[in-house]
């Protein structure tokens, strides 16, 4: 028999929707909650938008998702929250938060009493996430970045846990998938501390709203209801071809960037992938592939400052 699920002041009763705000405590900030709590009782499965607020089919992914799902075909529950940082949404702001300038997606599981966006970061992990059994992250490319649809996910000395994870990304349906070590202060890290399995999945870029990766992500995001049980039906694993890592070259320049690769392209270590000049024209520097691999994360924008992530190339 499925319980009611409340979380802060949303309350759904088995078999319902229900949408509303969860407080972030000592902020004029609220995180907005969709809770899909099924007929019959299973796993909880937590799907979460905008940590970057400028990563569209990521957000209009998880409000298909909510509007799709039928909680008398569920067992068990999705929780959804569709935009995690409201101020950058609403700012168009890339990156960061603009009230504290950090990077959310860094600052995981957050401090009760920081910053903004490590509030938010508190917030999210002990409010919401605490109650899931899994967790899925939606990205995409930022507004200056072209994006190969991927997933990542945080390797475990845990078999259990791995294999849960690797269950769920199997499920997904995107066959990139990057899986580095450590990737400290991201929703990975807080679900890891948590000791349930999670996964990010990135899709879209450059600010578009290109309706099949929107598909891509709520198709990813239901294969995985089904994969916990939460749905009904089956779905066959995908052959992946998973990378151990994705280091990123960063600009050491501010000025004008013009790449010489595509994204999705395989490089050649040493390969040029582009080059920064400055305000008059002038070549500051190439910039070259840190390893031999396939460029998942392209720079666009003609702006560039220093540090600014010019690249991703994801190695084997
Ligand atoms: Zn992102």
């Amino acid at each position: 028999m499925q319980q009611y699920i409340e979380i802060d002041s949303v309350a759904a009763a088995p078999n319902s929707k229900a949408s509303g705000y969860v407080t972030v405590p000592g902020t004029n900030t609220q995180i907005p909650l969709i809770i899909v709590n099924g007929a019959d009782d299973g796993h909880i499965l937590l799907v979460t938008a905008g940590v970057h607020g400028a990563e569209y089919p990521s957000i209009e992914a998880a409000l298909r998702l909510a509007a799709e799902l039928d909680p008398a075909q569920m067992r068990g529950a999705v929780l959804i929250v569709p935009v995690v940082s409201q101020s950058a949404f609403f700012e168009r702001q890339t990156f960061i938060l603009p009230e504290d300038g950090k990077n959310p997606n860094r600052q995981f599981p957050g401090k009760a009493t920081g910053t903004l966006s490590e509030r938010i970061a508190h917030t999210l992990t002990n409010k919401i996430a605490a109650r899931a059994s899994a967790w899925v992250d939606l990205h995409g490319g930022d507004l200056p970045e072209a994006l190969v649809p991927l997933i990542g996910y945080l390797r475990s000395d845990d078999p259990v846990l791995s294999a849960s994870v690797n269950s769920m990304v199997t499920a997904f349906g995107i066959q990139i998938v990057v899986s580095p070590a450590q990737l400290v202060g991201t929703t990975l890290h807080a679900a890891a501390e948590l000791r349930i399995p999670a996964l990010i999945a990135e899709a879209g870029q450059l600010g578009r709203r290109d309706p099949a990766d929107t598909q891509r992500l709520v198709t990813g995001c239901t294969n995985v209801a089904r994969r916990l049980g939460i749905l009904p039906g089956d779905v066959a694993p995908v052959r992946v071809r998973e990378f151990r890592d994705w280091p990123w070259v960063r600009s050491s320049h501010a000025g004008c960037w013009y790449p010489a690769v595509q994204v999705g392209e395989t490089v050649r270590e040493g390969q040029v992938i582009g080059a920064v000049t400055d305000l008059f024209g002038v070549r500051q520097a190439d910039y070259h592939a840190p390893a031999s691999g396939v460029v998942l994360l392209l720079w666009q924008a003609l702006a560039v400052r220093v540090g600014d992530p010019l690249a991703g190339v994801a190695v084997a």
